[in-house]
């Protein structure tokens, strides 16, 4: 998998993003440790715009950046709530 802002392996995952696809699907993807981190710097707005460019970028290339599609923005938040508690931390994000 590939972290769909800075096109890295995704080694080590940050953030997991639930976002809204401009053709409304309810999509689920990670971006790395190092991004997650530049991104607590941003101002919110920036960070909003930031991660709809990454949900368009992954959405070009579902399988190389992990992207899971779900059924509505409550599954895709929950699924999104699960993946990072999995993954051993709480962070996430929705855009
Ligand atoms: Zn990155």
């Amino acid at each position: 998998m590939i972290c769909p802002i800075c096109k890295r392996p995704l080694r080590v995952p940050g953030r997991v993003v639930s976002a809204k696809t401009t053709d409304s699907q309810h999509i689920v993807f990670s971006i790395c440790a190092a991004c997650t981190r530049a991104e607590s710097t941003l101002p919110k707005i920036t960070q909003v715009k930031r991660l709809h460019r990454a949900a368009v970028v992954a959405m070009a290339d579902p399988a190389r950046y992990g992207v899971e599609a779900f059924d509505g923005r409550m599954n895709a938040n929950m699924a999104a709530l699960l993946i990072a508690d999995l993954a051993g931390h709480h962070k996430r994000g929705v855009a």
